[in-house]
């Protein structure tokens, strides 16, 4: 298994910078140290190696003046990722992908996690993997070359609209609506917690479209945002992933032509839990590499420190519990690399993408405590990463599903579950 080797490097001078002393950051001549997997092949290699030098070059260097900033340029950074093929690994060639499986779309998710950030990596996952899975899948070619290309090219950034502020976990109970006109839909309501929501040029919106049964009455619709009547109402103020934007939105008599409906009116449900299932993987695959750096950060950071004489890794609390979340780690991968091969495959893999999310969220909380525990009062500055991971993984446990919505996934998968009455 690929456990690559990462350090903590004091960086330069940069002014500005906000994580100067004790910054993690994975040196790019590590790039090409990726092992042959049972999922990773030299191709899924040499395209994680492109992606390093990007991240490395064009990312890293500003991500603390990002995060301070509470915004990064979506469209400058999408453009670069974009020109490199890395936002549609998975998608049709004719719209600019390059129609690869889903493995590969995972390969960059683990190594889109050298970002020494969560903001910026999850809005690259809104781009390629979390907005798009059903307009690739369900569009019309007609709405794919409109939405799709440009999105995989950079071009435009997209944003994802399922969540309201009544309907987070129970996604069936949103309220916003689209009403048939004509040839177009009238589109009334709000979305709440939109990611990329404040910089997006589409939304691929999640809407009631009749008064039918809750699962059965919901439509996706890419829905141009510079369209009148949609409102930018704020950018919300968060605890973590600083550098990612996050928006509320608002939708007065929107109209759109009802052509941008994807797939089947009626399917939008079913077509945003499919969507959901990769996000999910898409997630836990982020974590992993992130969760390798901070572990590796924390190693180098307590060999350093001596305390009552010796460095603070000869204790064996310390070096024996960084063993233990490394053995964590590695067996979320085991069970996501599975999970993903089965996936690519053709099998129902809700159950096990289910599991990898919740155990993501949780190891990434309990690692995250663990290591920034070692760091002592270091830990609770904002000049190391750990502090920066402690707070941006913490979404993990509540974004596209919280622990306790996975939970319930899985007892209905394992007929725990109890009915409702
Ligand atoms: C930074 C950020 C970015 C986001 N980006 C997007 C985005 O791009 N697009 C989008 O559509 N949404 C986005 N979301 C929304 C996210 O998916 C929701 O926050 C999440 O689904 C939880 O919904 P909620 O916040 O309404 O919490 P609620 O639904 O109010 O749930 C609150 C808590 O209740 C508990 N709970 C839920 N269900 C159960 C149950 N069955 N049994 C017991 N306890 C339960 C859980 O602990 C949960 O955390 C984002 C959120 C954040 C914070």
């Amino acid at each position: 298994m690929a456990l690559r080797l990462c350090s903590l490097q004091l960086l330069r001078s940069r002014p500005g910078s906000v994580c100067r002393l004790f910054s993690l950051t994975a040196p790019a001549s590590q790039a090409g140290n990726q092992e042959v997997t049972a999922l990773y092949t030299p191709e899924h290699n040499a395209i994680r190696d492109s992606l390093r030098k990007i991240i490395d070059t064009e990312i890293n260097p500003y991500v603390d003046q990002w995060e301070k900033e509470e915004q990064f340029p979506a469209h400058h950074v999408f453009k670069i990722l974009g020109r490199a093929g890395m936002l549609g690994v998975s998608k049709q060639t004719e719209y600019g992908g390059m129609g690869l499986d889903f493995s590969y779309s995972i390969a960059i998710a683990e190594e889109l996690g050298n970002i020494n950030c969560g903001g910026i990596p999850m809005a690259i996952g809104v781009q390629s993997d979390m907005a798009t899975p059903a307009l690739s899948r369900f569009g019309s070619d007609e709405l794919k070359r409109q939405f799709l290309t440009p999105t995989i090219a950079g071009d435009v950034v997209a944003c994802l609209g399922v969540s309201e502020t009544g309907g987070g976990s129970d996604v069936a109970s949103i309220k916003t609506n689209a009403v048939r006109k004509g040839d177009d839909y009238i589109i009334n309501g709000s979305k709440m917690w939109i990611t990329n929501g404040c910089q997006a040029d589409w939304m691929c919106l999640l809407t009631n479209t009749s008064a039918g049964a809750p699962h059965k009455n919901k439509s996706l619709i890419c829905l141009p945002m510079k369209t009148p009547g949609v409102h930018i109402a704020k950018k919300i103020d968060k605890m973590g992933m600083k550098s990612s934007d996050t928006a509320q939105i608002f939708f007065e008599d929107v109209r759109v032509p009802s052509k941008y409906l994807i797939g089947e009116e009626g399917m939008g449900f079913v077509y945003q839990m499919l969507q959901f299932q990769e996000e999910r993987m898409w997630g836990a695959a982020n974590v992993l590499t992130a969760m390798e750096n901070i572990v590796q950060g924390t190693i180098k950071y307590t060999s350093e420190r001596k305390i009552f004489n010796q460095p603070l890794l000869d204790n064996q609390t310390v070096h024996f519990r960084l063993a233990e979340l490394s053995t964590e780690v590695e067996l979320l991968r085991s069970l996501l690399h599975r999970t993903v091969g089965l996936y690519i495959d053709g099998n129902d893999v809700t159950k096990l993408a289910s599991m990898a999310k919740l155990k993501a969220g949780r190891l990434a909380r309990e690692l995250s405590d663990s290591c920034l525990q070692f760091w002592g009062g270091m830990g609770f500055t904002n000049e190391v990463l750990v502090s920066r991971f402690y707070r941006d993984s913490r979404l993990l446990s509540i974004g596209a599903g919280a622990d306790e919505v996975m939970l319930s996934i899985i007892c209905k998968y394992m007929g725990t579950l109890p009915r409702k009455k």
